[in-house]
């Protein structure tokens, strides 16, 4: 059985799988793992408004623990593709370094996981002592709608179980081994509504301009929300467009509103954060100011992933793979570990982030090497 993780990359590099688009991505690795002896789901979700996306489920063994591999086989447009070094779906090598889009976002981190798994199964007669599954979705970058959302519930329903995972998105800063991403913040958005009373700019005393008091209320909902707390950064509310759509010179609006996003760590839950922003508004406004909120439905919870055994073999293997002992972190955006971790511990750890959707997106060939060598430790550390 072939496990040459550079090759499995470059081939999946040349599958033009942008969101929503399986770009022949999926069945290549289909048929990689059926051949291993993995058992081969695909599963095909959709929605009205949204296109119907292409995902897979492939497992081998029936015993526990099951340790799961997630991630998606989709990726962001190549933009300009005259703009990039090396064609972004060739899949060349050139010098050390693999180029393309999804290098490192993250047919890469498939590639390495795949061959590592192959390597494993072929040392061990074909059959892991336990289970190793991997669920892969082609909706991560765009809606992320018809992707790991409803895989993991698909599988739930047919009665898979999950007991740890590993979400292989790009997750080291400088160099594979410096970074492993355990736990997310909180995304929430939201937009503070101002009402006044319309009116000639002349005649201020016959309106009441809302600018005034957004700018108010804008200053009391900068304060900080935390002081951090042992897994995470202080929370963050950043406000992102502030609005009156006035055209004209000689008027007082009658509304102003301004947008905002907050990333809030777990000393906060949504319901609490939204009571925390209104009651310092409330207080703001001391009653001269008319305003309100509208917040948007957020499904990207706060979560962390604690220190444990777990944790400990991860950061084991990478240590005796690198040398490197990696910083447990809690930054960056949001991922669809806050879908996986509804169903087992998960930590992601991946290649090195640096051009992830940038033009001549591309991962030293050395890195899928590394990568592979850490799975793979894992892998024999997990079943053990
Ligand atoms: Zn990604």
């Amino acid at each position: 059985m072939t496990a040459d993780p550079i090759a499995i990359a470059r081939d999946l590099v040349r599958c033009r799988s942008v969101t929503p688009e399986e770009g022949g991505a999926l069945s290549f690795l289909q048929g990689l793992l059926a051949q291993a002896g993995f058992t081969v789901h695909r599963a095909i979700f959709a929605e009205p408004g949204t296109a119907p996306i292409d995902n897979l489920y492939a497992r081998i063994g029936i015993a526990k623990p099951n340790l799961v591999f997630a991630g998606h086989t989709d990726v962001v447009p190549a933009g300009h593709e005259a703009s990039w070094s090396h064609p972004p779906f060739a899949g060349e090598v050139a010098g050390d370094m693999l180029y393309g889009r999804g290098a490192v976002d993250m047919k890469g981190g498939i590639a390495c996981f795949v061959a590592a798994a192959l390597d494993y199964l072929d040392a061990n007669a074909g059959k892991p002592r336990g289970s190793i599954s991997l669920l892969i979705t082609g909706d991560e970058e765009s809606d992320a709608v018809n992707g790991t959302v409803k895989l993991l519930q698909w599988a739930a329903e047919h009665g898979e179980k999950f007991d740890h995972c590993i979400l292989g998105e790009p997750s080291n800063v400088e160099v594979v081994g410096d970074t492993i991403k355990a736990g997310r913040r909180g995304s929430l958005n939201g937009t503070l509504i101002v009402t006044g009373r319309q009116g000639h700019v002349a005649y201020p005393v016959r309106a009441d301009n809302p600018i005034r008091g957004l700018v108010t209320l804008i200053s009391a909902l900068q304060a900080p929300l935390d002081q951090g707390s042992e897994h995470f950064a202080p929370s963050n509310l950043e406000f992102t467009s502030v609005d009156v759509g006035n055209p004209t010179v000689n008027l007082i609006p009658g509304e102003a509103r301004a947008r905002f996003n907050i990333r809030y760590n777990d000393r906060h839950s949504q319901i609490a954060l939204k009571t925390l922003i209104e009651q310092r508004a409330q207080a703001a406004a001391a009653g001269r100011v008319h305003y309100s909120f509208t917040w948007q439905p957020s499904n990207a919870d706060v979560f962390v992933t604690k220190p444990g055994p777990f944790t400990d073999l991860a950061v084991a293997a990478i240590a005796e793979v690198t040398g490197r002992s990696p910083q447990l972190s809690t930054s960056g955006g949001t991922s669809d570990a806050r879908f996986i971790k509804d169903y087992c511990p998960v930590l992601e750890f991946g290649l090195v982030g640096q051009t992830m959707h940038a033009v001549d997106e591309c991962t030293p060939v050395a890195d899928l090497v590394t990568l592979t060598a850490i799975y793979r430790r894992i892998i024999e550390k997990y079943f053990a």
